[in-house]
């Protein structure tokens, strides 16, 4: 049988920052709360334990909310074009708008020409991208379009094929 003063002598080992907190003392620690139970100090790590994980749950999900919601910008599909236009095309692509769009079920892009010599490319709003790896990769598919317009007849030919391999 335990002594009174041994519990007393280490009542919280290693939790009494968190202890502390709550008005649990070794007293009520011994008289109240029988050995098999859940000590109210591991209660109350529990709960900060779980409170905590909430709040990192809710931080994360609106984390990802904002980067959804940022990535539904044109400015943002623009952004992405310029980029890759500098870093794989070496800035020679034509001048360039893009835009999310409604597009037909059966594309995620599309590219068309104007008369004068400029691009519009349109990203499917409906089309759920998993990440900006795959949103980058129809922006590459669309800028190889605009790369290699009318090089060959068929749209996806050799010249867009290479184009895609670069
Ligand atoms: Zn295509």
């Amino acid at each position: 049988m335990l002594q009174k003063s041994e519990l007393v002598a280490h009542p919280h080992r290693g939790g009494a920052a968190l202890c502390a907190l709550g008005p649990i003392g070794p007293e009520y620690h011994f008289h109240s709360f029988p050995q098999r139970r859940i000590s109210p100090c591991m209660r109350l790590k529990i709960q900060i334990f779980v409170s905590v994980l909430c709040l990192v749950i809710i931080g994360e999900g609106g984390r990802f909310a904002v980067a959804q919601e940022r990535r539904r910008t044109d400015a943002y599909l623009q952004g992405m074009f310029e980029r890759l236009n500098a870093e794989r095309f070496g800035g020679e692509l034509h001048a360039t708008e893009l835009h999310w769009a409604d597009l037909p079920s059966d594309r995620v892009g599309q590219t068309s020409a104007f008369s004068d010599g400029t691009f519009l490319i349109k990203i499917d709003r409906d089309y759920h991208f998993l990440d900006d790896a795959e949103l980058q990769d129809t922006i590459t598919h669309e800028s190889c379009h605009v790369a290699t317009w009318e090089v060959d007849s068929n749209p996806h030919g050799p010249a867009f094929q290479a184009c895609m391999r670069k």
